[in-house]
């Protein structure tokens, strides 16, 4: 129960506290938002509640920390204590992500991730999503 964390784990908590409140979601949002485009955000309805929902597209998109969801970056290494307890709780969430997009494709919705590290370069962003949304299937 009361678990004893490592200073280690703490920092990361601690880190993806800060990163949460200051809202990579919020951050995209607004940087779509800033280039006109219009949609529901948290869309509850939906299969895992997706960060962005363009309803007349059928189009969502995920924001995703990149420690929590296991990014193959430098923010998504593990911690180096307790690998195995933050390696689990990784592995649900990329299981439960996947689960999620399988569940949008059979209700008819496509979807896009877009990594909390990728938000340091907002043009680029913009362009995946523009790309994304453009792109029929
Ligand atoms: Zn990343």
């Amino acid at each position: 129960m009361a678990d004893r964390v490592s200073e280690d784990v703490r920092s990361y908590i601690m880190r993806s506290i800060s990163t949460t409140s200051t809202g990579p979601e919020r951050r995209l949002g607004a940087l779509l938002r800033g280039a006109g485009y219009r949609f529901a955000q948290n869309a509850r309805d939906l299969p895992g509640t997706p960060d962005i929902a363009f309803r007349n597209r059928r189009k969502v998109v995920f924001v995703h920390g990149c420690f929590w969801h296991a990014h193959r970056c430098r923010k998504g290494r593990p911690p180096t204590s307790k690998t195995d307890y933050w390696n689990s709780k990784r592995t649900v969430n990329r299981s439960r992500d996947a689960r999620v997009r399988r569940q949008l494709r059979q209700l008819g919705w496509r979807a896009l991730t877009v990594w909390q590290c990728q938000l340091k370069d907002p043009d680029k962003v913009l362009l995946r999503v523009s790309t994304f949304l453009e792109t029929a299937e």
